[in-house]
């Protein structure tokens, strides 16, 4: 399958004024092929949704370049931007900030297509907004009533026909479930995946926690500090995490089933987030790394391809280094 993202050396930088540079986003590399699923997890500040929102055009990037199809996304001009948007579209963390609480679920459903002219008829695009609420699992009867009147789940669900309404190829997925009671989660991933095998969707999924995305990723990037620290498959970066820092992101999972004994290794994060205003030299995550090294002060650690589609960046897997080439840890 051929990509239909390509981010390459993606960096954002803001400035804070003062002559301090927040370095959001540095030299991100990653692709996404046409249907999958691409996961993208790090705690807060790892500029994960900033790398979301650069994709999405709404911010301009500092360096580097983002393809979509082929074209640079900051490149296009406003119809050019117009049509975009009905390629891509973004469902958010927080369904209720992103709905207007004065319009009903019909108005809100059929904005996207009033704004992109979609339909002449009132009638046809009445259809179109309740064929989409039955996708997401509403009905008809809730298109007459307001935001507020839905549960969370239920509005994440009026968000995704939302987004679905200009019937999108790619989609990008801010935390959209971070938000809802744990029962509700597994139903709003159930829909995604459902949705994304009826209409064949491209998803870049946004999350902080590592076993929200295991079972909806084809593949996994783990940012920390503004930076790709490792990419995988999902079922490599759980049976053969490379990073520190994935290591110990995932020790913290629990083992759901309480009959399992847990006697995994666990690698425990010491120490503060530092700030991605005035970030550590070389490996940005060695003030909290177990496994530091002289070199990790010295050098940033190079983005490689350790195993056949496995990349991360740590010295640790660098052939010249003098430690062992694997971080002497396993878990089970
Ligand atoms: Fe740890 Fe060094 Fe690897 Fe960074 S480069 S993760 S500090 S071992």
């Amino acid at each position: 399958t051929s990509n239909i993202l390509d981010v390459s050396k993606l960096r954002k930088h803001f400035n804070m004024g003062k002559g301090q540079m927040l370095q959001a986003v540095n030299d991100v590399t990653f692709q996404i092929k046409k249907g999958e699923t691409f996961g993208l997890v790090g705690e807060s500040g790892c500029g994960k949704t900033t790398v979301g929102r650069t994709i999405m055009g709404l911010y301009d990037k500092t360096a580097g370049h983002v393809l979509y199809e082929g074209q640079n996304v900051h490149e296009l001009d406003s119809r050019e931007t117009f049509q975009f948007y009905r390629k891509m579209q973004m469902i958010f963390q927080d369904p209720y900030a992103s709905l207007n609480p004065r319009s009903t679920v019909k108005e809100v459903i059929a904005e996207p297509m009033e704004v992109h002219s979609l339909f002449t008829n009132k009638q046809d695009q009445l259809d179109r907004v309740i064929q989409l609420l039955e996708e997401v699992g509403l009905n008809r009867d809730h298109a007459n009533r307001y935001p507020h009147e839905f549960s969370g789940g239920q509005r994440q669900r009026i968000g995704i026909a939302r987004a679905l309404a200009l019937d999108p190829d790619f989609i990008i997925a801010d935390e959209p479930i971070s938000a809802l009671d744990v029962s509700v989660q597994a139903q709003v991933i159930n829909l995604l995946e459902r949705l994304q095998q009826a209409k064949g969707l491209t998803f870049l999924f946004i999350a902080h926690d590592l076993s929200m995305v295991k079972q909806f990723s084809d593949r996994i990037g783990v940012m920390y500090l503004g930076h790709m620290i490792e990419l995988t498959s999902s079922d490599s970066l759980y049976d053969n995490p490379l990073h520190p820092y994935t290591q110990a992101l995932l020790s913290a999972i629990p083992i759901p089933d309480p009959d399992i004994e847990d006697t995994r290794e666990r690698v425990i994060l010491e120490g503060e987030l530092p700030s991605p205003i005035n970030p550590p030299s070389g490996c940005v995550f060695r003030t909290r790394c177990p496994f530091a090294m002289a070199v990790c002060a010295a050098k940033e650690p190079e983005w490689r391809e350790v195993e056949q589609d496995h990349y991360v960046a740590c010295h640790l897997y660098n052939e010249t280094h003098d430690q062992p080439a694997h971080p002497a840890i396993t878990i089970q």
